[in-house]
């Protein structure tokens, strides 16, 4: 098919040129001496991402599922006890790995489309007098269902009910894209991965320990090999990896860092939050509804889009793929078929996103919805339109060609730079 694709899942994302270009190098020697010049900078470049002073951040070659394992194993011991709130597919898996590692999860079961239950969470913590709980594990942006919960709530709630658990975050889908702060929160263990806000192929996945978490490895009896921290703090306090890092996603990583840096990460932020705007401009233009249940959890980087009962979202997706060249989202779990996802997260405008409510619009139409043709579109680019930063004064002249003729008829050439 002629043209790009249009990659609109929540991840991975669409990867810059700038970073494909950063990637594009030979392969060098990751024990030389030049090597800790890139890696030293990346530690220091994440540290600013996750907003932390004190907190560590650990690289794996992996993904956001091997940086969960390594959030585990390096601060828990089998038979340790978790509470996690379940709102998503995302949670539910998490819960596996824990358990899969011997880790007991108290599960706290909510509606899929609504976020963390700060106040359940502060009674359940008020209610282990004896500290039993030794984490509590939220997912930060759960991206089957398009919901973001309130970090800052749970951290009152876990302080309001004065419990030493550990914080585990799952920032798999906000880091880079929402706003996210580790210190201020008190998040023991972030977790992300390359493919999604830091714009990057997958291949990486990303942890950020705070001291309290790094202390509790000192007793943490979980099996450990390839995720060890002990390992890691070694050889990155040299500028090393204890084995073979992925160069080239270091190299991309660095760009993409850069790019993040350079527009400013409240900037970033703020597009994320006007373009998931947009979106759900178009959604409720569409007569259709959100997995999230109230403007409360709304996702500024992935909109999970309710299809009306007897039609199945993966068939709107198959045809968008097929038809239109666009790849949407699908229904995870207990919610696969029920709705499609729109990912908006990363290197992203307004036309990029326009372009893929255009093609889900079409899709939809060809699997039955009764969508008015443009309705969706129209509302975003109008949402965009009249919310679009005023121009910046010109740098320079248009063409003569291009002058606009003077009220005497022929064109001015008075102002044309030449
Ligand atoms: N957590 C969340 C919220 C995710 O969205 C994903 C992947 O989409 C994961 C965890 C798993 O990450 P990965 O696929 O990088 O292992």
């Amino acid at each position: 098919m002629a043209g790009r694709n249009f990659l609109f899942v929540p991840g991975p994302t669409n990867v810059p040129d700038r970073i494909l270009r950063a990637m594009h190098r030979a392969m060098e020697d990751h024990r030389s001496s030049a090597f800790p010049e890139l890696a030293t900078g990346l530690f220091r470049d994440l540290k600013r991402l996750f907003k932390t002073t004190s907190g560590q951040p650990f690289i794996f070659p992996a993904s956001g599922t091997g940086a969960w394992e390594a959030a585990f194993t390096n601060t828990l011991s089998p038979g340790d006890r978790l509470l996690c709130p379940r709102y998503g597919q995302f949670g539910h898996l998490w819960i596996e790995v824990a358990k899969k590692h011997g880790l007991r999860v108290d599960v706290l079961d909510v509606e899929w489309g609504e976020g963390a239950p700060v106040d359940r969470i502060a009674e359940i913590l008020t209610a282990d007098p004896q500290h039993e709980i030794k984490g509590l594990m939220i997912v930060h942006n759960e991206t089957s269902t398009g919901v973001t919960s309130d970090l800052a709530a749970v951290r009152r709630a876990v302080d309001v009910a004065k419990h030493p658990a550990l914080l585990y975050v799952d920032a798999v889908s906000s880091i880079a894209s929402i706003d996210f702060r580790m210190d201020e929160w008190k998040v023991d263990l972030a977790v992300t991965g390359s493919q999604k806000g830091l714009m990057l192929p997958a291949g990486l996945g990303i942890l950020c320990a705070s001291p309290r978490a790094l202390a509790a490895r000192e007793q943490a009896k979980c099996t450990r090999a390839f995720f060890d921290l002990g390992e890691m703090i070694k050889s990155n306090a040299a500028g090393y990896f204890p084995y073979t890092p992925a160069v080239l996603l270091l190299y991309g990583l660095q760009e993409s860092l850069a790019m993040l840096f350079e527009e400013g990460l409240e900037n970033v932020f703020a597009r994320h939050q006007r373009l998931g705007e947009g979106v759900r401009a178009a959604v409720r233009a569409w007569g259709l509804k959100l997995c999230a249940k109230a403007p409360q959890w709304y996702s500024d980087t992935v909109s999970a889009i309710m299809v009306p009962d007897g039609v199945n979202g993966a068939d709107v997706i198959d045809i968008a793929f097929r038809r239109y060249d666009l790849a949407l989202g699908a229904g995870l779990g207990r919610m696969a078929g029920k709705l499609f996802r729109i990912g908006h997260m990363g290197d992203l405008n307004e036309l990029m996103l326009l372009g893929a409510l255009a093609g889900a619009e079409m899709a939809m139409r060809d699997a039955g919805i009764k969508v008015a043709p443009g309705s969706g579109v129209a509302a975003a680019a109008e949402y965009y339109r009249s919310t679009t930063a005023p121009l910046a004064p010109k740098t320079g002249a248009l063409a003569p060609e291009a002058q606009p003729p003077a009220a005497g008829g022929k064109p001015s050439r008075a102002k044309v730079a030449t």
